[in-house]
């Protein structure tokens, strides 16, 4: 990733990306307290758009409260360092990665007077897990791995540390064949994906968990009003690993996983073991919105 052409707005600046470095004492590179974001921008009629852009830069900046971290540019400049790094890479459709961190102006738990950096680079990337994923759906396997408590880490960041737990789950459903993790929370009940919010389809209706243990998904909240508008009703509430086993239909949701159906947990196939009816009407509907080809929400397409 690192030696290729392009550039990386980094605190401030456009530089070229071989240039975007950091030194080995970066503060967050020991300790992981840094707030990032996973964006899409996506090819639409009238150019490339950046999906959701405000309401990304709100969750960094929100993270970054919660973690008493003090970001040093307003939320516009953030925006504009998005749509930056997709226009000055000539990025037709993109991946967008703002994060922020501890730079090495000290070191241990107690250091005093570190700088906040801020990079945004963007590169092309296709669908997260496969087009075959899009269309036929994974089979994901319940993580022997724990999702975080709210009181040990802050669910409500999307902070790095957040994401040891993350890879730990995805590199054990990947070494037991399976394409993607679930995660239960400290109580057991049904949480979210590794880098995805999950939904389930029962008799008609959605569920998906309360923001708890999970990530508050962009993506999950464009779900909901997808689901609303066609008059499909969506629960928030606590799911049981089973549940999911005898459910009608169930999807990963997520700005890099886009709506990935769900066709298998543990080795239990999951409704007719293939992409669901609703889940097609949610994802046709996401991806028509995302590309700018629905009349709707046009307020939710930043051109770049
Ligand atoms: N949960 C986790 C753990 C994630 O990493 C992500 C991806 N950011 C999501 C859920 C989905 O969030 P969003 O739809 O905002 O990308």
């Amino acid at each position: 990733m690192a030696d290729r052409d392009g550039v990386i707005w980094y605190d401030g600046k456009l530089v070229p990306w071989r240039e975007a470095n950091t030194h080995v004492l970066t503060h967050s590179l020991h300790y992981g307290l840094a707030v990032f974001e996973g964006i899409r921008a996506y090819q639409t009629p009238s150019g490339t758009a950046i999906f959701r852009l405000k309401e990304h830069t709100n969750r960094l900046f929100e993270s970054a409260h919660i973690l008493n971290m003090k970001i040093p540019y307003s939320k516009d400049e953030i925006n504009a360092a998005c749509c930056a790094a997709v226009r000055e890479n000539h990025l037709q459709s993109a991946y967008i990665r703002p994060l922020a961190f501890y730079g090495s102006e000290g070191m241990g738990l107690r250091a005093e007077g570190l700088n906040t950096h801020v990079f945004v680079a963007a590169w092309q990337w296709g669908a997260y897990m496969g087009e075959e994923a899009l269309a036929k759906g994974i089979r994901i396997r319940t993580s022997s791995f724990t999702r975080h408590h709210v009181n040990i880490t802050m669910t409500r960041a999307k902070s790095s540390a957040a994401y040891v737990n993350s890879m730990l789950a995805l590199q054990e459903a990947l070494a037991s064949g399976a394409d993607e993790a679930l995660l239960l929370d400290p109580e057991g009940y049904v949480a979210e994906g590794s880098g995805e919010n999950v939904f389930i389809v029962k008799n008609g209706v959605l569920y998906t968990p309360e923001v708890t243990a999970c990530l508050n998904g962009i993506t999950r909240n464009t779900i909901f009003v997808l689901a609303r508008e066609r008059g499909i009703e969506i629960i928030e509430k606590r799911i049981t690993r089973d549940e999911v086993y005898i459910a009608d239909e169930a999807f990963f949701t997520g700005s890099a996983a886009e709506v990935t159906p769900i066709r298998e947990l543990d080795g239990r196939q999951i409704g007719q073991g293939c992409r669901g009816p609703i889940t097609e009407t949610l994802q046709k509907a996401y991806f028509e919105l995302v590309s700018g080809k629905s009349e709707a929400h046009g307020e939710w397409l930043t051109r770049v």
